[in-house]
């Protein structure tokens, strides 16, 4: 049966403490326990349900954690303040100094800058390959390699893994594979495709709303009490734990999750076919011209579409700028960093987002500096969105003249 992520969430039923309907908010720091014993045994890892202090997990974070693990389809699923704070949480639990990563070149300049420039210091040392072919992937795997790791859309190409792929290479090397699946939260399952850790940034579409950061990590019950653990879990050592208030709110976000991705998917789709039939360089993986197209439908969960993010190159970073200038004065996005909110959000990765990653890499894996990077909105009329965009366009003499 195919796997149905908004059906696990919408099954969950959590109670606040007087009967309310959504849960009650565990608003402390620490714990009372009737017995030292079980604050002991609580130490030890051994008191399932008892809570010992927040840095540890919450119930707030349970409960958020619980509906992620519910999306994801893994037994379970810790929270953390960001999405970084889910990516070095694991991939420092997985690693051990002279061990080596193997990733997908085109991910999160955080992410990147993380693997180049943080985890050398500790002699965990990354091999950065094209994620979209497999030989080259088996290729860069050696006797220490540790963890594959990449995400499920890349942020900002859009190059699509094909995690199944992945997986069978990850097995056969008895390797992890790790999935940022930020991107395509509903629209791709990468656990039911075999990653073993699936990763998000609550900041994006999953909160959706712009104001919060936050994170998850979902994986196996053994894999998240490892994270937890008091004496070598890097998500306990490492601190970086979400609140109980933001958790709760976040909790409250993902509830319309299902319906904000379809509807950034269809506006995002909607537009993406304009902008090809206007001679632009768009790259959007719902389009039968994105490489990955076909891999992308074999692994997606249908009703939830392509995802609401899209690029086009308008051919120089003066272009890009005037642009992204001209729509937010008509009132049709914001230019800033991020992705997932009600309003369009466009930016010039090559010199945001993904700066940390050196200009001759950037050429190397194709990322130009007239490349704009659109987060689709959840425009109630997207035929007037494009029309003014369009009109932005040709004002900037970005259409090609027989267009205009
Ligand atoms: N993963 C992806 C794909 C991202 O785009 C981002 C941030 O832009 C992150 C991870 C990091 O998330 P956060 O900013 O919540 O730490």
């Amino acid at each position: 049966m195919k796997f149905k992520p908004a059906n696990n969430i919408q099954d969950l039923q959590y109670f606040g403490e007087f009967g309310g309907v959504n849960p009650s908010i565990s608003d402390s720091s620490t714990y009372t326990f009737l017995s030292a014993k079980t604050m002991f045994d609580t130490f030890e890892g051994n008191a399932d349900g008892c809570y010992l202090y927040s840095r540890h997990t919450s119930p707030s974070n349970l409960y958020l954690g619980e509906a992620l693990a519910a999306m994801e389809g893994t037994e379970t699923a810790t929270i953390t303040a960001s999405g970084m704070g889910a990516i070095t949480a694991v991939l420092l639990q997985l690693c051990n100094a002279g061990d080596h990563i193997v990733s997908s070149r085109t991910i999160y300049g955080g992410t990147y800058a993380f693997l180049k420039n943080f985890t050398p210091k500790l002699n965990i040392n990354t091999s950065f390959v094209d994620i979209t072919k497999l030989d080259i992937v088996e290729a860069a795997i050696t006797e220490h390699t540790k963890v594959l790791y990449c995400e499920s859309v890349s942020n900002p190409l859009l190059e699509v893994a094909d995690i199944k792929g992945l997986a069978a290479l990850a097995k056969k090397h008895n390797l992890k594979l790790i999935v940022d699946n930020t991107f395509s939260p509903l629209s791709i399952s990468p656990k039911a495709l075999g990653a073993d850790v699936v990763i998000h940034s609550l900041t994006k579409f999953i909160n959706g709303s712009s104001d919060t950061v936050g994170g998850v990590i979902c994986g196996t019950q053994a894999f998240i009490d490892n994270l937890r653990n008091v004496n070598d879990g890097a998500a306990m050592l490492l601190g970086s734990t979400m609140d109980s208030l933001r958790s709760a709110s976040v909790l409250k976000n993902l509830r319309t999750l299902h319906l904000r991705i379809q509807q950034h998917s269809n506006n995002a789709l909607y537009l993406a076919n304009k902008f090809k039939k206007d001679g632009l360089k768009t790259v959007y993986p719902g389009l039968n011209s994105h490489p990955s197209h076909d891999l992308f439908q074999n692994m997606m969960n249908q009703k939830y579409g392509f995802g609401g993010m899209l690029t086009i190159d308008v051919g120089s970073l003066d272009k890009a700028n005037a642009l992204m200038e001209l729509m937010q004065e008509r009132n049709l996005g914001y230019l800033a960093v991020s992705l997932g909110f009600y309003k369009t959000l466009f930016s010039a990765p090559g010199s945001s987002t993904s700066s940390e990653i050196p200009e001759d890499e950037q050429e190397t894996m194709g990322l130009t500096d007239g490349l704009i990077r659109f987060s689709i909105g959840l425009d109630a009329d997207i035929e007037r969105t494009y029309t003014m965009m369009n009109a932005c366009m040709r004002e900037l003499n970005i259409l090609k003249p027989e267009l205009i």
